[in-house]
């Protein structure tokens, strides 16, 4: 499992579905330090590093002003409606343990 949709070779691997639970990889060590990494706004790997979001400047730095443009309208009025999707977890009848 990878952070990025075009991280072909995988070079920011952060964990494998095959012997890991999904919960497993995204608490793992490294998704945490990409995690971290990207929340104070530091290009967590090399190949971030060299990717910055795109393939050119000009697309890095509208994707980036795009993302923090959107990031900020969520914060005012969410695009998402999450409550419509929501589905009650059934009650596992535990026997009265
Ligand atoms: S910076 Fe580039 S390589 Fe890193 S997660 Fe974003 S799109 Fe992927």
């Amino acid at each position: 499992m990878t952070t990025c949709c075009v991280d072909y070779d995988g070079r920011n691997v952060v964990g494998d579905l095959r012997k890991q639970t999904l919960m497993e990889v995204l608490e793992s060590a490294p998704a945490r330090r990409i995690r971290d990494s990207f929340g104070r706004l530091v290009p967590p790997t090399e190949f971030c590093r060299d990717c910055l979001g795109g393939p050119t400047l000009a697309v890095s730095a509208i994707k980036q002003v795009t993302s923090v443009a959107l990031a900020l309208r969520d914060r005012v009025a969410s695009r998402k409606d999450y409550a419509r999707t929501a589905v009650p977890l059934p009650v596992r009848d535990n026997g009265g343990a």
